[in-house]
C-alpha cells in the first residue's frame, strides 16, 4: 500500500490492488464500489461519474475483476481517482455457470471480511479461486474455497475422528457447532459420506487439484451445504442466496 501524504496530513492517496466486490449507484452519476483489497480489507469506496457515457473507469470497476486502486482518502469516503486492470477475468463474464459461481464466491468474500481490517489471506485466496475459475469450470471450485475458507478463519474441521469420543470407526455426522464428525454411536442430526470427508480431507491436505477433477455433482452439493452451515453457523449471518444448487 503506497501512501502519498498530501499538504493537509488528514488526506492521502492510497494505492492498493483489490477484487470489485459489488457496486451500486450512489447520486446520479456516481456509484458506491465495495473492494476486497490487499492491504485494507473491505473497502466502500465511491467512484464519481461512472454512471457517464465516457467515465474514465468504465468496465474496469465490475464485479470479479481484479484491479490496482488509488483512492483519495481524508475525511469521507475514499473517492477512487486511478483504476487499472491486473486481471480482466474475462471468462468470468462470458459462462453462466461461472458467473453464479463467481457471484457466490464474492457474496461469502463480502461476509467474512472486515471494513479497514487487512487479511491479506483472504484477499490471496480470493484472487487465486478466481483464476482458477476463469481457466476451468468445476461444480468442485465453490464448495472447496468455502471450506479453505472455514479453515483460514480458524474453524478447521475434526475430520479423522469423532469430536465426542475420539473414536476413527463409523464416522457418520457432521457437527457444525463443534466443527468436526461424529461416530454413529455417539448420533448426530447431520449426516456426512464417506466421499464428501474425503473431498474435505483433500481439499485441506494439498489435494485441491484432485477435488477439482471430480466434478461430482451430489457430492458437491453435500460439501457445499456442510460448508454453508458451518459458515452460517460461525459467522452468524444468513448467507441467503448461497445454498449451492447443482448447475
Ligand atoms: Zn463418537
Amino acid at each position: 500500500m503506497l501512501v502519498h501524504e498530501s499538504a493537509d496530513a488528514s488526506m492521502s492517496y492510497v494505492r492498493d490492488r483489490a477484487v470489485v466486490l459489488r457496486t451500486y449507484s450512489y447520486g446520479e452519476a456516481n456509484r458506491i464500489v465495495v473492494l476486497a483489497t490487499e492491504e485494507q480489507g473491505k473497502l466502500r469506496t465511491v467512484a464519481k461519474g461512472i454512471a457517464k457515457t465516457k467515465s474514465r473507469f468504465g468496465a474496469r470497476l465490475e464485479p470479479t475483476t481484479h484491479v490496482e486502486v488509488v483512492t483519495w482518502q481524508g475525511k469521507g469516503m475514499p473517492v477512487v481517482t486511478q483504476v487499472d486492470v491486473v486481471d480482466n477475468f474475462r471468462s468470468l463474464r462470458t459462462s453462466l455457470s461461472k458467473l453464479t459461481r463467481a457471484m457466490s464466491i464474492l457474496e461469502v468474500v463480502d461476509q467474512v471480511l472486515q471494513e479497514h481490517h487487512a487479511n491479506k489471506a483472504v484477499y490471496r485466496m480470493l484472487v487465486g479461486v478466481l483464476r482458477v475459475l476463469d481457466q476451468e469450470d468445476s461444480p468442485m471450485i465453490l464448495p472447496a474455497f468455502f471450506w479453505k475458507l472455514l479453515a483460514e478463519e480458524g474453524y478447521s474441521p475434526v475430520i479423522d475422528h469423532c469430536v465426542i469420543c475420539s473414536s476413527k470407526d463409523n464416522l457418520a455426522y457432521y457437527d457444525v457447532a463443534l466443527s468436526g464428525v461424529r461416530c454413529r454411536s455417539c448420533g448426530g442430526s447431520e449426516a456426512v459420506s464417506k466421499d464428501a470427508l474425503m473431498a474435505i480431507r483433500l481439499t485441506l491436505g494439498g489435494g485441491l487439484v484432485k477435488v477439482l477433477n471430480m466434478r461430482d455433482e451430489s457430492l458437491a452439493e453435500e460439501m457445499g451445504r456442510l460448508a454453508t452451515r458451518s459458515m452460517e453457523y460461525h459467522l452468524e449471518r444468513r448467507l441467503k442466496s448461497l445454498r449451492i444448487a447443482p448447475s
